[in-house]
């Protein structure tokens, strides 16, 4: 397994195995890997001959006041966990190479990037969209995945690769969750104990409207209150955003639709800010 730190070495390298007619596989990353990034590097390691992994904090993601500095950093481990997962290379850039002096371009998508995390995180998704259009034209994958978790960061940029005619199938891949439900997520670590605790209830709550969902119910108002009662039962908790919208357009549903129908949360604990869903 290779590591790479420049980007014109990292799309030299990708465009020379595709010229050698191999499948490539991208999963991008900002590090602090867990068995969620890895069930994505396993997925991409079925679909392709090569597997690339970009581990980068992306500074353009990040709003002021947000956890930029105290992100967690791993490296060392990451990579074995890379490693031990079958990634074939490691695109590791320092972000004076991602973003060097000069750089003046965003990429924007409408839409989809209004409600929801790009509402309480202005600006999050313009920083998405630029890095992952940037990690895509370095890593010439014909597949990238992204975790369901980040559901409307996925719906972006399907939407910003079919927008763009960019070349590559973009594949989801179902949410980890630890033994009691909570999302796996680099953001877990700042959790104290107490906080750690009560956290599974944001799935339980959703779990709670999917289950009445497949019961009958369709009313996103009903089903939304199911899924906010046990959160906000927990003095701990506050939430940000627990909405359901369309899957195709992420406009806000009266009625739950099969097929159709994300249910979206965001709950702070404390200063973390976790994020989960379900989809019906
Ligand atoms: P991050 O490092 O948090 O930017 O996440 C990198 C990729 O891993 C994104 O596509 C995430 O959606 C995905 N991911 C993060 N946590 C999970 C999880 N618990 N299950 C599945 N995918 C995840």
């Amino acid at each position: 397994m290779e590591i790479i730190k420049d980007p014109a070495a990292f799309q030299k390298q990708s465009l020379a195995w595709r010229a050698e007619g191999l499948r490539v596989a991208l999963v991008p990353t900002m590090g602090a890997l867990h068995a969620g990034h890895f069930k994505l590097i396993e997925c991409a390691r079925q679909m392709a001959d090569r597997v690339s992994v970009s581990i980068f904090v992306n500074p353009m993601q990040f709003g002021p006041g947000e956890d930029l500095g105290k992100y967690p950093r791993t490296f060392e481990a990451d990579a074995e966990g890379c490693r031990k997962h079958g990634a074939d290379a490691i695109f590791a850039p320092a972000p004076g190479s991602v973003y060097p002096a000069g750089f003046q371009t965003t990429v924007h998508v409408g839409g989809l990037t209004a409600p929801l995390c790009g509402k309480s995180r202005p600006g999050h998704f313009d920083g998405v969209t630029t890095v992952v259009l940037k990690l895509l034209l370095l890593g010439q994958p014909s597949v990238a995945l992204f975790g369901w978790k980040d559901a409307q960061q996925l719906l972006v940029i399907q939407r910003m690769v079919r927008d763009l005619d960019v070349p590559v199938a973009i594949m989801g891949v179902e949410i980890v969750r630890e033994a009691d439900g909570l999302a796996l997520s680099s953001r877990n670590v700042y959790l104290t104990p107490e906080q750690r605790a009560e956290a599974p209830r944001i799935q339980k709550g959703l779990a709670a409207a999917k289950k009445a969902f497949e019961g009958g119910e369709r009313e996103a108002a009903q089903l939304l209150a199911i899924a906010r009662a046990p959160i906000e039962a927990c003095p701990l908790m506050r939430i940000d955003y627990l909405e359901a919208r369309s899957m195709e357009t992420l406009e806000e549903v009266a009625r739950a639709d099969a097929g159709n129908t994300l249910v979206a949360a965001a709950v702070f604990l404390g200063t973390t800010r976790l994020i989960d869903n379900v989809r019906f």
